[in-house]
């Protein structure tokens, strides 16, 4: 069960644990640049990315905000754009009222806001112009730029300790106040519980879990979730998957974003396809039809089981666009690749429909399976065109009005 929150409206995106796990996504291109810019917002939104964020660093930034806007609903793509700010937030808000307008959410660190007084001071400008506005924002903390003045706070707390916690453990313990801190602050400037959400970035999984964990132990805020700087390819993969899970599992987390590095050469939507492949592994949101595939072993003869799955794979999301539109419900379907009879016909049964390859020494025979029945036998050299025309009937079967 979802930890109770309240919903907070991002635009049209609600977010909270009344509504779906939504996916966010932030873009690379520098924002001044307004046609790099709108081109990639509209990448990420059609991956399905559901909130776009992006840097507004300087005034040229501030300056293309409200044109991008425009482009992107001239597009159609009425996607909520989160500003990002750091150092200067306070002072571009104020002086470009378009921008702000155009936003849908401010993000501010309590650890670029400045220092001592005027850190105050630029945390109640910024959030006094959202209040004036009815924008949310997100208060987010990150390791990489904890305010200094607190964590020396409680450095000196902890050195007063019978028995110290370690460095490490007073760093978490010191991220998770800054946020708590600029919760409570926003909400005695008169911010409403639902224009406020929260996080806490660190770039290892187990204190992740740790530092969200308590942040929805003392706080009832919806949290946006992350591991900052996950890295690259595979590993920035595993370690997202590795730290998101244990806290979706337990209902804390109310948005997403997996924080990959591109490859040179990979599309930035990339990000946003590993946040939806994740809330799908864990069964809390379908985005693409499921295919299940075995590993393969040493019963598959050849390479023919392997580029089976993967052309299920594609055909599934290169037609996923206009299945949506003719077939409500065709995230939801369930397809079987597998390898020989071992499991094959097992794990076909469980899936809406699924084929179970002929394994070394086996008959070429591959029966497919739909609804938990042996639908029929495929043999032959077409045996991958036929099974995706099976697929297809299925689904205009299942699915079509
Ligand atoms: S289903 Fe067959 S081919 Fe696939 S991993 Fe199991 S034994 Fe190997």
């Amino acid at each position: 069960m979802r930890r109770p929150t309240p919903t907070v409206w991002v635009g049209r995106v609600p977010l909270g644990s009344a509504h779906p796990i939504a996916v966010q996504s932030m873009t690379n291109t520098p924002t001044a640049d307004v046609e790099a810019t709108v081109a990639q917002v509209l990448a990420l939104f059609r991956a399905g990315s559901e909130l776009v964020r992006l840097t507004v660093n300087d005034e040229a930034a501030a300056q293309a905000v409200p044109k991008i806007k425009e482009r992107l609903l001239g597009e159609g793509a009425e996607v909520p754009l989160v500003g990002d700010f750091h150092f200067n937030g306070h002072l571009l808000l104020r002086k470009y009222p378009k921008m702000a307008e155009a936003l849908d959410k401010f993000r501010l660190n309590p650890g670029t806001l400045g220092r001592g007084r005027h850190k105050d001071e630029h945390f109640r400008e910024m959030v006094e112009i959202a209040k004036d506005l009815g924008k949310p924002v997100r208060i987010g903390a990150n390791w990489g730029s904890l305010d200094p003045a607190l964590l020396t706070e409680l450095m000196d707390q902890n050195a007063r300790r019978p028995e110290p916690k370690s460095a490490h453990e007073v760093l978490l313990e010191a991220l998770v106040e800054s946020a708590v801190r600029g919760y409570e602050a926003a909400l005695e400037l008169g911010l409403g519980e639902d224009r406020i959400v929260l996080s806490t970035k660190v770039s290892k999984a187990p204190d992740l879990v740790w530092v969200y964990r308590e942040l929805a132990r003392r706080t009832r805020a919806p949290l946006h979730l992350g591991l900052t700087e996950a890295g690259m390819g595979v590993k920035g993969i595993a370690a997202s998957a590795a730290a998101l899970a244990p806290l979706l599992l337990e209902g804390i987390g109310d948005t997403i974003r997996v924080s990959l590095t591109p490859a040179p050469g990979e599309p930035r939507t990339r990000e946003v396809e590993v946040a939806q492949e994740i809330l799908q592994a864990l069964g809390l949101r379908a985005f693409t039809p499921e295919v299940t595939s075995c590993p393969g072993c040493g019963r598959t003869t050849s390479t023919f089981f392997q580029e089976l799955a993967e052309e299920v794979n594609a055909h599934l999301r290169a037609k996923l666009p206009e299945w949506r539109a003719k077939y409500p419900g065709v995230e939801g379907l369930k397809v079987a690749v597998m390898g020989c009879v071992v499991n094959g016909p097992g794990e076909s049964r469980h899936a809406h429909i699924g084929i179970s390859l002929p394994g070394a020494g086996e008959e070429p025979k591959a029966p497919v399976y739909a609804d938990g029945k042996l639908l029929t036998i495929l043999k032959g050299e077409r045996i991958a065109e036929d099974f995706l025309a099976l697929v297809e009937d299925y689904i205009e079967r299942r699915f079509g009005s």
